[in-house]
């Protein structure tokens, strides 16, 4: 453009000079030079004129219709209009775009509101409005912290730790789930979802299998009692003793299951954190130890290898509950002979206690799902060792009271290592005496 436009003028000047040089050849220098004023005068006006034509067509709200115009004046109509009308149609499909993104956003059955740095609110659906209380077109721009401003949910977006999700409890009692995920370098999402319905039939579940295992616990001890009775009697054929047996050690399943039940609704129900009391990691493995070999009867050989000098902070009966569980699981998916290790040891501020045995050992298919409740990677081991299905779920939930994880290493026919870690906010030096 710039190119042609310079090509013009340097092609206007050389006709004006021919001109003027032209007619002063022939009628002097005088009348040659007048000429050539005329034709710039006349050339400088007529440029005016498409100048003024421009302006007022690029001010009109519509292109339509293309100014009528030649040369240099002609080419640049055109050129404009088709770098208007390319724009116009950029910006008509960037505007559509605009509209699909905010119809798919308001039509999302969760929450979205898009924030950035400051926690400014930069964007939001219905569904957020509606969950936090705000107004989309009022509170755009302010910062979510200063429009909502429950304290647990401040201090929660401020924390910076959004691996766990929070739970908000609107005045209407609802129940939000809250997650926040970055999006891009200085922007996060933070997405709601109505967990009422879900939460209130998953208590509704929680309640159910805690009634119903409260209520076994009496008719159970009364089967028992009267099973002890029945085993004692001397009159009693070996026949009728060994049913009697069995049935006592189908009672003692049962009982064995119903206490896991009730400990898991337990586990579930207290949403709180675990206390923070101080627990000595000697004793707690110790005491799992005297467990484990009361389990084998001296069929394996089970040893505490290292005790760090570091104490765990937590609640003592269900860290106890959860370090037993993995030693009689030890105890009981290995095979007579085998070796159990314990240990306990802080590395770079993080703590260990590790389980591990050479024992059956586990499939890579069944590692990620021994956790769940009643899975089984061998049904019948687990039933012919007395197991309820249910150890592993408790130490999961004992765990994750505790912000600790379970971390499982395992091989088929070689044996399996269960590790706790423990986080650093729950350790801590002994005190001197
Ligand atoms: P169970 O009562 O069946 O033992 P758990 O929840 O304690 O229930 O364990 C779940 C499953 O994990 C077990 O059925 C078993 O297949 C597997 N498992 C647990 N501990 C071990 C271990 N130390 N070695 C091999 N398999 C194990």
């Amino acid at each position: 453009m710039i190119q042609f436009f310079l090509r013009y003028a340097y092609s206007s000047i050389i006709c004006v000079l021919c001109v003027g040089l032209g007619v002063g050849l022939f009628f002097g220098v005088i009348v040659g030079l007048a000429v050539a004023l005329i034709s710039i005068v006349i050339l400088f006006t007529l440029h005016l004129r498409y100048f003024k034509i421009f302006i007022e067509w690029l001010e009109s709200p519509s292109l339509d219709p293309l100014p009528e115009a030649k040369g240099l004046w002609g080419t640049i109509f055109l050129k404009v209009y088709k770098a208007r009308k390319k724009t116009e149609k950029n910006a008509l499909k960037l505007h559509e775009k605009e509209q699909r993104f905010r119809q798919t956003l308001n039509s999302l059955p969760d929450g979205v509101i898009l924030v950035r740095k400051h926690w400014e609110i930069e964007l939001l659906n219905p569904i957020a409005e509606r969950d936090f209380g705000l107004n989309g077109s009022e509170d755009i721009g302010k910062r979510l912290t200063d429009v909502y401003k429950d304290p647990e949910f401040v201090r929660y977006i401020l924390s910076g730790s959004w691996e766990q999700s929070m739970i908000l409890t609107p005045a209407d009692g609802r129940k939000i789930e809250l997650r926040v995920f970055p999006a891009g370098k200085k922007y996060w999402i933070v997405v709601s979802r109505d967990e009422t319905e879900i939460m209130r039939a998953d208590a509704m579940r929680r309640d159910f299998v805690a009634n119903v295992s409260h209520e076994l616990r009496t008719p159970l001890t009364v089967i028992k009692g009267f099973l002890e009775l029945q085993g004692d009697n001397p009159t009693a054929t070996d026949e009728e003793r060994l049913h009697w047996k069995m049935m006592t050690d189908q009672a003692e399943r049962m009982g064995a299951l119903v206490d896991d039940l009730l400990t898991l609704s337990r586990l579930e129900r207290d949403s709180a954190p675990a206390v923070k009391t101080e627990v000595d990691p000697q004793e707690l493995l110790e005491h799992a130890v005297e467990d484990g070999a009361s389990l084998s009867q001296g069929r394996h050989c089970i040893t505490v290898t290292h005790i760090a000098s570091e104490i765990i902070l937590g609640d003592i009966k269900e860290m106890r509950s959860a370090v037993t569980n993995l030693v009689t699981n030890a105890v009981r998916y290995t095979p007579d002979g085998g070796k159990i290790n314990i240990s306990w040891t802080v590395i770079d501020g993080e703590g260990h206690i590790d389980v591990s045995d050479n024992g059956v050992g586990i499939a890579p298919e069944d590692i990620s799902r021994v956790t769940e409740r009643f899975y089984r990677s061998d049904k019948s081991r687990s039933r012919e060792t007395g197991g309820t299905g249910l150890g592993l779920a408790i130490v999961k939930h004992v765990l994750f009271r505790h912000q600790a994880k379970l971390q499982i290493e395992s091989k088929l026919g070689e044996g399996s290592i269960f590790r706790i870690v423990i986080p650093g906010s729950r350790i801590s030096k002994r005190k001197e005496n």
